[in-house]
């Protein structure tokens, strides 16, 4: 090699401090790649990743030197060894990941709301990688349908004559609507115009299922004669849809299914009722708030009852569609339920869900959003209180970590003025100065976590709820990599 010419601010080569490396100190990609960590690399992953990251790391190194942001140390064979290294494992990293719900929402629409039972689980993975009957009618060795697989299921535990199943339950109400009411008017009160999280909007709903929606009655009351008065001979369905994420409450008048079947029948009109979440069991019988179930609602005499899978039933995504034969031939029949239709990998997660249901008396163990929701209180105390010292240890000197009384929620839509009660631990910033800021700093440090843990930020403390923390070294074994990147945890 030739002298190298004069460092020149021109040309972007000087380095403003003596610490700074310049782009010629940078080696090119045939020799990066032969130094011993990238060929490890390269043996490891084939050339065609590695060389496309080291392309990526030399370009951005090359941007810092020139703007002199370059330090020399990150020039040396090493450095560039282990950047090269993190680079390579961050892209083969999965973007959908496991993390720690410590929000105090047992079904988190944001978090994959319900965990799957083990038998689902299991049920996925032998569904998976084998030929199946899934559309095979093992009996007749003729074609199947894939509803059968949980049609009589369904109908044992809703009291249904017939059921069928969609890929979640916007497409239940979707395909409903647009099966029984197309071209034609459907009746729905003004109290029960929802929207649920993500743009399900029951207007827009209406409008893409091609039914005209007439709206009765008011925000805070609805009387049968609202619903009488609009019928006409346009009308095709009358619809009730559960307020399930909001309540209105005080002066209030609604009308029930039981009343709006009779309705509806007098005139030889469907009624439908979108429950959102709906339970399969009695969940007052179980210390929680009540939840309507379907059952009771195809028993006032619905003839359509949609309800969500991964809601309160604890299961897959899916939408579940049940209720009188006559209905659910024409929502079966209906040309949009090929594009809407369930995929066997829910499919089999939800019959192996509902096969739980079988057993009534095993359910609170089974099934683990039910376990979640009936944990007892003083096991959640317990975990937080094991769990306090080893994070006051972990966040000092700039956190105090305290036991705390919370209050949760199931979730999801469900039952949106119940509280659950909880426990959990509270991080509070020592400094009042530049508090905001360090909660900040700790819920994006918790986020970080090879395990990412979600809490949440309250009264100016970090709140994590335990309701959902079964196993408390989910979180113990995090907590050194925690104070390693908060920079603290000097009483540890
Ligand atoms: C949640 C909910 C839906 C949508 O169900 P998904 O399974 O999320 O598609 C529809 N209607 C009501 C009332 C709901 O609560």
């Amino acid at each position: 090699m030739t002298a190298r010419p004069a460092p020149s601010v021109v040309d972007g080569s000087a380095a403003p401090g003596a610490a700074s490396a310049g782009p010629q100190d940078l080696p090119s990609i045939d020799r990066l790649l032969r130094q011993p960590g990238a060929s490890a690399l390269v043996a490891e992953h084939g050339h065609t990743l590695v060389a496309g990251e080291a392309r990526a790391l030399l370009d951005g190194l090359r941007r810092d030197a020139v703007t002199g942001a370059l330090a020399r140390g990150a020039v040396e064979p090493a450095a560039l060894d282990a950047a090269l290294k993190r680079r390579v494992q961050g892209r083969l990293q999965p973007k959908l990941r496991a993390v720690l719900n410590l929000t105090g929402t047992v079904i988190h629409t944001n978090l994959g709301r319900a965990l799957m039972a083990d038998a689902a689980v299991q049920a996925v993975l032998a569904t998976m990688a084998a030929p199946n009957n899934l559309e095979y009618d093992l009996a007749s060795g003729g074609r199947g349908d894939r509803d059968s697989i949980v049609e009589e299921l369904l109908c044992t535990l809703t009291g249904a004559e017939a059921a069928t199943v969609v890929n979640n339950n916007a497409a239940a109400v979707l395909l409903t609507i647009a099966a029984l009411a197309r071209g034609k008017e459907a009746i729905v009160s003004r109290g029960e115009l929802v929207e649920i999280g993500g743009a399900f909007r029951m207007p827009d709903v209406m409008a893409s299922a091609g039914a005209t929606l007439v709206e009765v009655g008011t925000t805070n009351r609805t009387h049968p004669r609202d619903y009488e008065q609009a019928i006409g001979p346009q009308t095709a369905l009358l619809m009730k849809v559960h307020t399930s994420n909001y309540a209105v409450q005080g002066f209030t008048a609604s009308v029930d299914e039981a009343e709006l079947a009779r309705i509806a029948h007098a005139k030889g009109l469907p009624l439908a009722t979108d429950l959102g979440s709906g339970s399969l069991i009695d969940l007052a019988a179980r210390g929680l708030p009540a939840e309507p179930t379907p059952r009771q609602k195809i028993e006032s005499g619905c003839d359509v009852v949609t309800f969500s899978g991964d809601k309160l039933l604890g299961g897959p995504q899916a939408g579940l569609i049940v209720g009188r034969k006559a209905a659910i031939d024409r929502i079966r029949k209906f040309p949009l339920k090929r594009a809407l239709r369930i995929s066997k990998l829910p499919l089999a997660a939800l019959e192996a869900t509902l096969r739980l249901y079988l057993r009534p008396e095993r359910l609170a163990q089974d099934l683990p959003t039910l376990r979640l929701l009936t944990r007892p209180l003083a096991d959640i105390r317990a975990t937080a209180e094991a769990l306090c010292a080893p994070l006051a240890a972990a966040l000092a000197p700039r956190f105090d970590v305290s036991v705390v009384e919370l209050l949760g929620q199931i979730g999801s839509g469900s039952l949106p003025v119940e509280r659950l009660p909880s426990a959990g631990l509270a991080a509070a910033p020592r400094e009042r100065k530049g508090a905001g800021r360090a909660l900040d700093e700790l819920s994006a440090a918790l986020r970080a976590l090879p395990r990412p843990v979600i809490g949440r930020i309250a009264e100016d403390r970090l709140l994590l709820d335990l309701r959902c923390l079964e196993d408390p070294a989910g979180l113990a074994s995090q907590l050194p990599a925690l104070a390693v990147s908060l920079g603290v945890g000097g009483a540890a």
